[in-house]
């Protein structure tokens, strides 16, 4: 496979939005609907100024739970430096075999790493200086309206990187559509085909259509062609990650054919072999195990039946490369560059 790439000079597409004002117009009104959060499809509309009782069990500060220069993304995102990933806490799935278990489903702790806007600003701005290719979210769907307004502050101290919005694709198309030109780097999952799996492994309703309708207006925003600067780094694009799950529960032929279908096959797709059983993964022997070598293949083979050329695949050894553990914040991945 090969990448889809063109040349650009570059400027981040949310200073234009910050210079005409509409960037402040549209955190302001994000961050204050979460009195009634519809942030996320759950749209559980609760008042998270008062209460933590939703999904996610977030408020109205913003948890930062990590951040380091990762070099274990695909490698136009870490290119000569690393993605300055900034890992939020707490998560609106609940996937029973999370690889970030420490830090997204452990709410009662993750608290303690609420965080001001200005920390949050801090930190970008920290990890510009490190020479990051771009800053990174990593679950950034709760804490959406909180990254804006954290945005604003960075911009007015320096920031011109561009933004990496790096979901589990379970993300409202509505939101997305009201954040467009923002975040120049969509890095969503895909991570199930099959509605019934996607409840049971990940509590998630309809997440086929969920994800498939919000990887498609990701696509709307930003189209298949990868745009590097004159500096060789990523800008702009949207790179679809598919983890192969054992015994098919990803339902990977149904994913691909729906990207097919609704986005083409010149899109960027990044197929992962990483799956190992974590967290909860052990109490559900279809996911108590790695994925088998002829699994991954299996998936290898439907992309070039479909037609898929643009994009990366893990080699099927990586599970041990890019395993994290957030008992280490400052280090949680051990890749180095
Ligand atoms: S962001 Fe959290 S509180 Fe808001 S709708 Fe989603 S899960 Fe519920």
């Amino acid at each position: 496979m090969f990448d889809n790439k063109s040349n650009t000079v570059f400027e981040a597409g949310y200073l234009k939005l910050y210079r005409s004002g509409l960037l402040k117009t549209i955190a302001d009104e994000l961050y204050q609907s979460i009195s009634e959060c519809s942030i996320c499809p759950r749209c559980c509309k609760i008042n998270r100024f008062k209460s933590y009782s939703g999904f996610c069990h977030s408020g109205y500060k913003v948890i930062v739970s990590s951040y380091c220069l990762h070099f274990g993304e695909e490698p136009p995102l870490v290119a000569d430096s690393g993605v300055g990933n900034i890992f939020l806490g707490n998560c609106n799935l609940r996937c029973l075999y999370c690889q970030n278990y420490q830090i997204s489903q452990n709410y009662h702790i993750e608290k303690n790493n609420e965080v001001s806007f200005e920390k949050l600003a801090d930190i970008m701005i920290e990890l510009q200086e490190k020479n990051a290719t771009s800053i990174g979210f990593v679950s950034p769907t709760h804490f959406l309206p909180h990254i804006l307004k954290s945005l604003i502050i960075a911009i007015e101290k320096g920031l011109t990187l561009p933004l990496i919005y790096n979901s589990n694709g379970y993300d409202s198309v509505e939101i997305l559509k009201k954040i467009n030109g923002i975040f120049d780097i969509f890095l969503p999952d895909f991570k199930y085909g099959d509605n019934e799996i996607a409840l049971e492994y990940s509590s998630a309703k309809n997440y086929y259509e969920i994800a498939l309708d919000a990887i498609t207006e990701m696509h709307n925003q930003v189209g298949s062609n990868l745009l590097y600067g004159n500096d060789g780094r990523l800008k702009r694009g949207l790179i679809i990650r598919h983890l192969v799950l054992p015994n098919n529960l990803a339902e990977s032929f149904k994913i691909l054919k729906g990207i097919k279908s609704s986005i083409g096959t010149n899109v960027c797709l990044s197929i992962m072999s990483q799956y190992y059983p974590a967290y909860k993964a052990h109490e559900k022997i279809l996911i108590s195990r790695p994925i088998r070598e002829s699994e991954y293949n299996k998936v290898l083979n439907i992309l070039e039946e479909l037609g898929f050329e643009n994009g990366w695949l893990q080699d099927y050894e990586s599970k041990h490369i890019y395993k994290p553990d957030f008992n280490d914040r400052i280090t949680p991945f051990k890749i180095k560059e």
